[in-house]
């Protein structure tokens, strides 16, 4: 049976992110993934947005990790030649109403350590971006876009380079505590396979409550069960009308239609969100409901071509009808479960965050692990 010290279980950005950052100080790393490459799921179905931090209560792990994480993505990009763009992005007020919610975001930014973001009138919303059509907007300078792919192969890279091991379509099935760490199991291209490993770490993404559950965890008691959140995007054809990223005020499960410019500098819609049963990419929404959201903001759109792009899949926390969930990033010691580090619930900003959570993990252990 082979031995390995640190297990990791799912090679999105989170995993690769993790490997990279543990696998600098620490012998025999693996990552098991059950697709044939790394980063297929979550990690290469969304906005490619870093995001600044507005958007999460203070002092909760999504705020913490994503405004740290976006210092430090725009550092790695600029350093490892990771293709990204510092847009900045517009959170737009369409009527006086809304204006309100823009000075919750901007408080709840600042709270955060959100640097220099600024409230523009109509006039200077226009000056920016001639096309949208508002009351007011926050601007929050420190928004960008990068290449989600590219980091992937970046995380991947250094992981290999300190000796990191990949097994892709290794799917683990089994996960058993034993005296010294765990028994992990499943299936690798066709064969059974058992590693043992002394320490597991959980970023299996949209089946990381399944993990936790294969482990012991009664998720529903700890309240991990995720529930798929599904999110379709269009694409705009033709000259793009904005340079920046435009947000409307969040409404329900995600940030609301909004436009992002990719690095190709051609314009996605989306994502919207609705709950799913089942994981699968095909777009269900119609176009109609994209442009009449997005002409409220964007006028011109009316005239404008759009095509069906592309879905993604949050793996969230919050139902329904729930207030809001923050990442969980836990040594599960407490629950009998020592070695063991359960990351849940990682959806947006989750791609901004990677290499602070990375951190995060490394901290718990070795602080709390590898004493
Ligand atoms: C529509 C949408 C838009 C988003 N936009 C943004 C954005 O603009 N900015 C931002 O910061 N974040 C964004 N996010 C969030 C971000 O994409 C995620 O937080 C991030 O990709 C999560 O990465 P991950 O590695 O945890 O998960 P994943 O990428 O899902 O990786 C998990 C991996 O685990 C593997 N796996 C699962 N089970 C097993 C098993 N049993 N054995 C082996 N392998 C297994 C899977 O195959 C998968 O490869 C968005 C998400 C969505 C859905």
């Amino acid at each position: 049976m082979e031995t390995a010290n640190i297990a990791v279980i799912g090679a999105g950005v989170v995993g690769l992110a993790v490997a990279a950052k543990l696998s600098e100080t620490n012998e025999a790393v693996f990552i098991f993934e059950k697709n044939p490459k790394f980063g297929q799921e979550t990690s290469s179905h969304n906005s490619g947005v870093i995001h600044s931090g507005i958007h999460y209560p203070k002092d909760s792990l999504k705020a913490k990790l994503c405004v740290k994480g976006n210092t430090m993505l725009y550092e790695l990009c600029e350093k490892h030649r990771i293709p990204y763009k510092k847009l900045g992005k517009l959170t737009v007020a369409i009527t006086e109403e809304e204006t309100d919610e823009l000075e919750k975001l901007m408080q709840q930014g600042q709270d955060n350590g959100v640097e220099g973001l600024k409230f523009l009138e109509r006039e200077e919303v226009k000056k920016l971006e001639p096309n949208v059509d508002v009351e007011k907007a926050l601007l929050s300078p420190s928004t960008g876009i990068v290449e989600p792919d590219e980091l992937m192969n970046y995380f991947y890279a250094q992981a290999r380079k300190n000796n990191a091991v990949l097994a892709t379509e290794t799917e683990v099935t089994g996960l058993k505590k034993t005296d010294g760490g765990y028994e992990v199991s499943g299936i690798s291209v066709g064969e059974k396979f058992t590693v043992t490993a002394k320490t597991v770490v959980n970023c299996a993404g949209l089946y990381s409550d399944r993990i936790a559950a294969i482990v012991g965890l009664d998720i529903d008691k700890l309240g991990y069960r995720l529930h798929p959140c599904k999110g379709d995007y269009f694409r705009l054809t033709g000259k793009p009308p904005v340079k920046m990223l435009v947000y409307p005020i969040p409404k329900g499960a995600g940030l609301g239609i909004h436009l992002t410019p990719d690095l190709g500098e051609s314009i996605r819609l989306g994502p919207n969100s609705y709950y799913v049963d089942k994981i699968d990419y095909e777009v269900e929404s119609s176009e109609k409901e994209f442009r009449e959201d997005v002409q409220t903001f964007l006028p011109l759109i009316r005239e404008r071509q759009i095509q069906v792009d592309s879905a993604g899949i949050r793996p969230k926390l919050q139902g329904p009808k729930d207030p809001f969930r923050d990442f969980v990033v836990r040594h599960e010691a407490d629950k009998g479960l020592f070695g063991f580090i359960n990351l849940i619930g990682i959806e947006s900003p989750g791609l901004t965050a990677a290499p602070a959570i990375s951190e995060f993990v490394s901290e718990i252990y070795e602080n709390e692990i590898n004493r």
